[in-house]
């Protein structure tokens, strides 16, 4: 039993020996290999589970990811004035307007993935591939249960109807949120329609302006307004809080071409140093969910957003929002109508 003993130190002594002669005399190319594995990533995303899930990206894959944040447009202007310089890999904006405004800058590359092009439908991606959308974000018509019944609503247009005057809840222009749903009027409607039948008519309603999703709906709770316009994963945090939250949704435009629907994705940087790790990174993501049961731990679960792909797994409490029909329009077309979207809110008088 001692010799025993004995002789498995003795192994150990030598095994342990020749592991530090290989460290000492690995040199560049041991160095090299155990330097670590990171990506990079400028986020405008700050919620949600998003850390727990880069953690379980980091335990399955050795890269490590590290999030600088900002805004959409603090990060574009921070992109632009590094150029090759930056030190991010990739981009993940909570818009698809603002991925596009970065693919055409130059500032994003193109990603031959076969994996991405089958996780990511095509009306939620680049046309040529430089952005992918990862989770999708329905803009929808919120309302105070108690005080609207939900056959007094419709479409986007008709909060302008004068029966809101005094009753709406409104993002600010300088939003992001806003751009891309004005964009989209734009580029289903054109300018004239979109500013005489939808947006002058808002304004005449004297909507409060409140630039905060979650205080909008807490307004509309405590009966500061009736009606407005959020994201839909806000009511989905309210009702995980509070089942008896009052705000419901009202699905838009379900008789035209469907509710405004945006992407939170991402894209990889022309100058990314780590760019195999961010395309894993992006791989990774678009399979989100994929062979797990439940969706919380997911980057669309974790902010109730429904997942870009397919076949990953819905949040129960999104599920009950039930089926909706959304407009199929290529994302891209928010970024290409953003500048026109924001003149014409300057013009109409929206604040
Ligand atoms: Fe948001």
């Amino acid at each position: 039993m001692v010799r025993a003993t004995r002789s498995i130190v003795a192994r150990l002594a030598l095994f342990l020996a020749l592991v530090l002669l290989a460290i000492g005399s690995g040199g560049g190319p041991a160095a090299a290999q155990s330097a670590p594995q990171v990506v990079n990533i400028y986020s405008a995303r700050h919620y949600g589970a998003l850390e727990s899930v880069f953690r379980r990206f980091t335990q399955e894959t050795g890269i490590e990811v590290r999030l600088s944040q900002g805004s959409v447009q603090s990060l574009l202007e921070r992109l632009r004035a590094e150029g090759r310089a930056t030190p991010a890999d990739a981009v993940l904006f909570i818009d698809a307007g603002g991925l596009w405004i970065a693919a055409e800058e130059g500032l994003l590359q193109r990603v031959d993935s076969a994996v991405l092009r089958q996780n990511i439908p095509n009306a939620l991606r680049d046309p040529q591939d430089r952005w992918f959308g990862m989770t999708q974000r329905a803009r929808v018509i919120v309302y105070n249960a108690n005080r609207v019944r939900p056959s007094e609503l419709s479409t986007y247009a008709a909060l302008g109807d004068p029966k809101w005057n005094g009753r709406l809840c409104l993002r600010p222009s300088s939003h992001i949120y806003t751009q891309a749903l004005v964009a989209s009027f734009i580029a289903l409607h054109g300018e004239r329609v979109t500013e005489e039948q939808i947006i002058r008519p808002w304004v005449r309603n004297n909507p409060r302006y409140i630039d905060s999703d979650t205080r909008i709906l807490e307004t509309i709770a405590a009966g500061g307004c009736d009606v407005g316009i959020t994201n839909h994963y806000y009511v989905a945090q309210q009702l995980a809080r509070n089942p008896d939250f009052p705000v419901r949704i009202f699905w838009p435009n379900q008789n035209e071409a469907g509710a405004h629907v945006n992407v939170s994705g991402m894209g990889i940087t022309t100058a990314a140093r780590n760019r195999d790790n961010a395309i894993r990174l992006l791989e990774w993501l678009s399979t989100d969910g994929k062979g797990q049961g439940a969706a919380p731990d997911t980057l669309s679960g974790g902010n109730f957003e429904y997942p870009a792909n397919p076949v990953s797994p819905v949040h129960p409490i999104v599920a009950g929002f039930g089926t909706f029909k959304i407009d199929p329009m290529g994302k891209f077309e928010y970024g290409r109508f953003q500048p026109a979207a924001i003149r014409l809110m300057e013009r109409a008088g929206y604040r």
